[in-house]
């Protein structure tokens, strides 16, 4: 089966072929990706209208190229499968309203995958897919949660944020600093030449006991902190990135050990874009190691929003028989969605 997937929950418009054979993992054939990231950075975030608008514009575009690039036709497609939610809802409805008119014109079946379900599966694209169970630390730029997967559509939530993700707490950190949008990857970059113990700051529910996480207090330490600098915050920037990064990474990682004493897994995925954090992989990947616990990340390019996750999603859902959906094009979004009401079998 050649699952068409795409992608426009954000300001990234992707598409993908993935197709479901005799291995046990369905094979990516052929990805592409437009990031809106420029057009949104004179505003310092994301405009929802025009990242609606702009989606418009790229998706037949996109999906034109990964036939191409994959040596096919669209006649060949079997299942269109699109990202329902969560996410910006305009944004959604372009990607939901496409995907529905292609079904429509191919006589397929159209899926509407979970985001986050994308995120959380999106290891398998890589050389190295994991194995059920394991946990999943979900860290991006709207959601910070650990899971426990038994499966696909088995997921456990274990803990999360009570307040801020943790991909917010890089970009809010990185705005203060005023390091553009979007601030992690520019944070992470910057805290390479600095000090990571040069300022104190609080790693917030680290000895809490549960798996929850609450990022807000850091960037107000932070905030404080450049106060403090004032004319002084120019050379001491590296210093300070380096001492947030520090803090969010060590939360993530103590919390994800945590999780993982607690269920007695032996594998951990990490998953979303604060998962291509460089740090993150190097501090868990030495504990792990410690513990002879396994860990698998997406490919670098793929922690971020992407067609490829979405494919995929629907991909492992058809390959563990739960069976294409109903030829109906009439399509919804949800803008909010928790991961957990999404079962194994529904389509
Ligand atoms: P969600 O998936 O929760 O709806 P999203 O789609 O916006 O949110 P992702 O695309 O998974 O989130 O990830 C984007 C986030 O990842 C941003 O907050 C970005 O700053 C962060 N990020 C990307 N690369 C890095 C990095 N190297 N270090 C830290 N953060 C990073
Ligand atoms: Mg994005
Ligand atoms: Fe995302």
């Amino acid at each position: 089966m050649l699952v068409l997937g795409i992608e426009s929950s954000c300001d990234e418009t992707g598409v993908a072929l993935v197709e479901t054979g005799d291995s046990p993992v369905p094979r990516l054939l052929s990805h592409a990706l437009h990031s809106q990231i420029e057009m949104h950075q004179a505003y310092g975030g994301v405009v929802p209208e025009l990242a609606s608008r702009d989606h418009i514009r790229r998706v037949l575009p996109l999906t034109e190229r990964v036939l191409a690039d994959a040596g096919l036709a669209a006649a060949d497609v079997d299942v269109v499968a699109y990202t329902r939610g969560p996410g910006l809802a305009g944004a959604l409805l372009v990607g939901a309203g496409i995907a529905c008119a292609i079904g429509a014109a191919l006589d397929v079946p159209v899926w509407g995958v979970h985001h986050l379900e994308g995120h959380l599966l999106s290891p398998f694209l890589s050389a190295d897919p994991p194995e059920f169970p394991f946990v999943a630390l979900l860290v991006s730029g709207g959601h910070t949660q650990l899971m426990r997967v038994d499966g696909v559509g088995r997921y456990q939530l274990l803990g999360e944020t009570i307040d801020d993700a943790a991909g917010e707490a890089f970009d809010k950190s990185a705005k203060l600093l005023g390091l553009g949008y979007p601030g992690g990857p520019a944070l992470a970059r910057l805290a390479q030449s600095g000090d990571p113990q040069a300022f104190k700051l609080p790693r917030p529910l680290l000895h809490s006991g549960d798996l929850d996480f609450s990022f807000a207090g850091l960037k107000t330490a932070v905030l404080t902190q450049a106060r403090k600098l004032g004319t002084g915050l120019e050379e001491r920037k590296p210093d300070l990135a380096a001492s947030t990064q520090a803090a969010i990474v060590e939360v993530l990682v103590k919390k994800s050990l945590a999780a993982l004493r607690q269920t007695g897994l032996r594998r951990i995925v990490v998953a979303g874009g604060v998962g291509a954090n460089r740090l993150l992989r190097e501090q868990l990947d030495a504990a792990c190691a410690r513990l002879g616990v396994r860990v698998h990340y997406p490919e670098l390019s793929l922690c971020t929003d992407n067609g490829a996750m979405i494919a995929m999603a629907a991909a492992m859902r058809l390959q563990a028989g739960a069976g294409a959906p109903d030829k109906r094009y009439a399509f919804d979004v949800k803008p909010r969605w928790p991961l957990e009401e999404l079962s194994s079998t529904q389509a």
